[in-house]
């Protein structure tokens, strides 16, 4: 099974083998997806609550705001009752009441209606009542209070109650500004409470100085025309603002807005703190008498920097606890990775070196039991064996059940050798060696593991020569545990050897007694010689002794003549190439005995690896040589005279021949014939004849030159062959010759002539018809009376 199959998957969902990054890069992303869900629920939730905690306090704020708005409507509408209850409200009265009223009202004011006629009386009574200067006023357009001009009617204020700052307004007529006279007219119609359109209030603090007049008409009876108008002075800053947090304390922004003028209205009042940045936003419409205020309310910086939120908080804290669960799973999974590859690779590994292992231990039982020609007995220390392979079963007959553990190796070898051998390592080391420990002590000091030869007991008694390499087995720890014997049988072997070595002596022998030498002589693929055996008798041939010349057989050629070197080679190659019997005589120059012809016969054999092998023979033929020589020169010669033959005239005939025929030089012949012979023979008889044709031949060796081959055809006729000689220097010779014969007698005969015709080669001309010109020439001079040179000119 793969090892990958049976992996668990990482946390039981991820594979093996998707890459740590992909991985790392999917808790990232779920990570950031959980932190941007959970960031957006959040924030969802916290405007939710946001917008909750801010209507909550818009609603508080105008509930506060709309009671205000009604108190001041009751106080006033009181105030009214109280008027129209009394048949008369003195001054004190008034201040008495209203001190209990004032309250985010400035100013409370009795307004009563005065006509034309009764205003003197009115202004009077007022001093009396109320202040000694009172008198109706109206106001400028520079704000300044002046005596009111003539009108039919007036309602000025007679009694005031205000807040300390409030300037007092005494004796204003109310109808003399046209927005309070507007507000008067329609309190009087509707019989109701009215408020202003937004007024400046007369005497207040600028600040507070924007607000409204609210008028409620005062009369006995319900429908009855009014005799006089309660008036209240409210500040919308005082009546809004009042209790509120102290500025850049407020959670709210607020403005209220007046609608007389349309929808944009004015803003009667904007609180200092400005709104901060949020679409959060309430506004509602506050009815204060007959008209409608607009106020809006905003979340101020404060309110929305004491909720923030969390979001970005979290957002950032998800995104930290991503990244870091990423870089948790990226190293989980790199590592587990990592140490999966390191367990397959390790797991690889032991499988190869089991494999290998496996291997080993199977070749080495393939080795032991294969290894039927050689006997392997591995030993304890005691030497009791341990292994005993198919090849000792088979060499020395026993069962390696019957071995096992009960025979030593010692008991295997035969004990006269082994007591020899101990004896002998004892006097080289100097103490007594065990018999037991005799063939393990091997090879001297230098190796220790050196081959020997041993003589073996089979189980039938038979004796067995082995070559036994002994060495000793080591532990993993270095230390000695037993002894390895690897026997070789080597009885045949050394049968051969020693039958070999008989051939070898035969060999030697017989070679010894035959003359010259033999020899194998290799030539290798490349051209190269080499000498592969060579007797004794080869010493005496080379002058070099047989084993210089197996490791050097170039020093062949330095013993053979120059002059036949080339063709010594040459009938080698051939003999080679065409693997017919070589044969060569040539000579050889030796330093002791000088020159030696030689003759070499050999037997060429076609090696496999492509080069040639001879088998020969090398023998002495200088004697055979100069017997040769002189029988040839016997042939040649003429017995009589001493001279060369008719044989041998024709020889160097066609040799001469053959060469001006190449165009290279002339060639002359001279022929002669004694004159009258036969006389001499008869008058001397056949022995003096004899002696003439020696002196004859004497006579004319002398004059010849040493180029000149003289030679007797026959008889007492002779022939001078003159190479590279024209027929006008022969004929000069022949004339010498001529002379030389006839100037002196020959003893006991007299003075002897002969006659002489001289031919020289022409170009195309045959031997034959050459030789028939010299005759001719002879036969021209017998003719002609003899005694005489006849030259046949070309
Ligand atoms: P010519 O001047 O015409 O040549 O006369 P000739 O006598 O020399 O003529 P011919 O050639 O007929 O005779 C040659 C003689 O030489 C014949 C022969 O008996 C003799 N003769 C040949 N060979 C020998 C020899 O070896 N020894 C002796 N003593 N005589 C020989
Ligand atoms: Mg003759
Ligand atoms: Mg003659």
């Amino acid at each position: 099974m793969a090892l990958h199959q049976v992996r668990p998957r990482i946390l039981g969902f991820i594979s093996e083998d998707v890459s740590a990054w992909l991985v790392a890069s999917l808790v990232l992303m779920a990570g950031l997806l959980l932190t941007g869900l959970l960031a957006w629920g959040t924030l969802n939730l916290f405007n939710q609550q946001l917008r909750q905690r801010f209507e909550l306090q818009a609603e508080e704020r105008y509930s506060r705001l709309q009671e205000r708005f009604q108190d001041q409507e009751q106080r006033l509408d009181s105030l009214r009752r109280f008027f129209a209850n009394s048949s008369g409200v003195s001054n004190s009265e008034f201040h008495g009441y209203t001190e209990a009223l004032l309250r985010r009202t400035r100013a409370f004011a009795w307004a009563p209606r005065v006509f034309r006629d009764d205003r003197q009386p009115f202004e009077q009574q007022a001093r009396a009542e109320v202040s000694g200067t009172y008198t109706i006023r109206e106001q400028d357009e520079a704000g300044m209070l002046h005596p009111a001009i003539e009108r039919d009617e007036y309602v000025p204020v007679l009694y005031v109650q205000s807040q300390p700052s409030y300037g007092s307004p005494l004796g204003l007529d109310l109808l003399s500004q046209p927005l309070r006279r507007v507000t008067l007219e329609r309190a009087r119609q509707r019989n109701a409470l009215v408020v202003s359109q937004p007024v400046n209030l007369i005497g207040v603090d600028p600040a507070f100085s924007r607000g409204v007049v609210l008028a409620a008409p005062v009369s006995r009876h319900l429908a009855g025309e009014p005799f006089g108008y309660v008036v209240a002075a409210v500040s919308m800053r005082q009546l809004v603002a009042d209790d509120l947090p102290a500025p850049g304390r407020d959670n709210l922004s607020m403005r209220v807005i007046d609608l007389s003028d349309g929808d944009h209205g004015e803003v009667l009042y904007e609180t200092s703190d400005q709104p901060g940045k949020s679409d959060l936003a309430a506004t509602r419409l506050l009815r204060l008498a007959d008209r409608d205020f607009r106020v809006e309310l905003r979340p101020s910086r404060l309110f929305l920097s004491s909720n923030h939120s969390s979001v970005t908080s979290l957002t950032v804290l998800g995104a930290l606890l991503s990244l870091l669960l990423s870089a948790l799973f990226y190293t989980l999974v790199s590592q587990r990775q990592r140490a999966l590859a390191l367990v397959e690779q390790r797991t690889r590994e032991l499988r190869a070196r089991e494999s290998e292992l496996r291997g080993t231990h199977g070749q080495l039982r393939g080795v032991l039991d294969a290894a039927t020609q050689v006997a392997i007995i591995a030993t304890d220390l005691r030497g009791v064996i341990t292994t005993f392979n198919a090849g000792a079963e088979q060499m020395l007959g026993y069962r390696s059940c019957d071995v096992l553990q009960s025979m030593t190796l010692e008991s295997l070898h035969v004990p006269r050798e082994l007591q020899h051998r101990a004896a002998q390592l004892a006097a080289r080391f100097g103490k007594p060696i065990p018999t037991c420990h005799a063939m393990l002590l091997e090879g001297g000091e230098q190796s220790g593991q050196q081959a020997r030869e041993w003589t073996l007991v089979r189980r039938d008694g038979s004796h067995l020569t082995v070559n036994m390499l002994a060495t000793p087995v080591l532990d993993e720890q270095g230390l000695w545990v037993g002894h390895l014997a690897i026997c070789i049988d080597v009885t045949e072997r050394k049968r051969v050897h020693e039958a070999l070595a008989a051939r070898d002596l035969l060999l030697k022998k017989l070679s010894a007694h035959v003359p010259g030498g033999i020899y194998q002589f290799k030539m290798d693929f490349n051209g190269g010689f080499s000498v592969i055996y060579a007797s004794d008798g080869i010493r005496d041939i080379y002058e070099l002794e047989p084993d210089v010349l197996v490791r050097h057989a170039d020093a062949i050629f330095s013993r053979i003549h120059p002059s036949d070197s080339a063709r010594v080679r040459a009938s080698i190659r051939t003999s080679a190439d065409t693997l017919s019997p070589w044969r060569e005589e040539y000579r050889v120059q030796l330093p002791h005995r000088g020159l030696r012809w030689v003759r070499g016969e050999a037997t060429p054999e076609q090696l496999p690896g492509g080069g040639v092998l001879w088998h020969g023979y090398i023998s002495d033929i200088s004697d055979l040589k100069r017997v040769e020589e002189e029988l040839r020169a016997l042939s040649v010669t003429d017995a009589l005279t001493g001279i060369r033959n008719r044989r041998y005239f024709q020889e160097r005939l066609t040799t001469e021949m053959t060469r001006v025929e190449r165009g290279s030089g002339e060639l002359t012949v001279v022929m002669l014939d004694i004159d009258h012979f036969k006389r001499i023979n008869d008058q001397h008889g056949h022995a003096v004849g004899d002696r003439v044709l020696q002196a004859v031949c004497q006579r004319i060796t002398q004059r010849l030159r040493r180029t000149d081959v003289f030679c007797r055809l026959g008889g007492e006729e002779f022939v001078v062959l003159c190479p590279d000689t024209d027929s006008e220097s022969a004929s000069t010779l022949a004339l010498g010759l001529w002379d030389g014969l006839r100037s002196a007698p020959i003893d006991d005969v007299g003075i002897i002539t002969a006659s002489f015709g001289v031919a020289g080669w022409r170009a195309g001309e045959g031997a034959d018809a050459l030789l028939l010109r010299a005759d001719a020439g002879v036969y021209a001079a017998k003719q002609a009376g003899r005694d005489r040179v006849e030259v046949q000119l070309a």
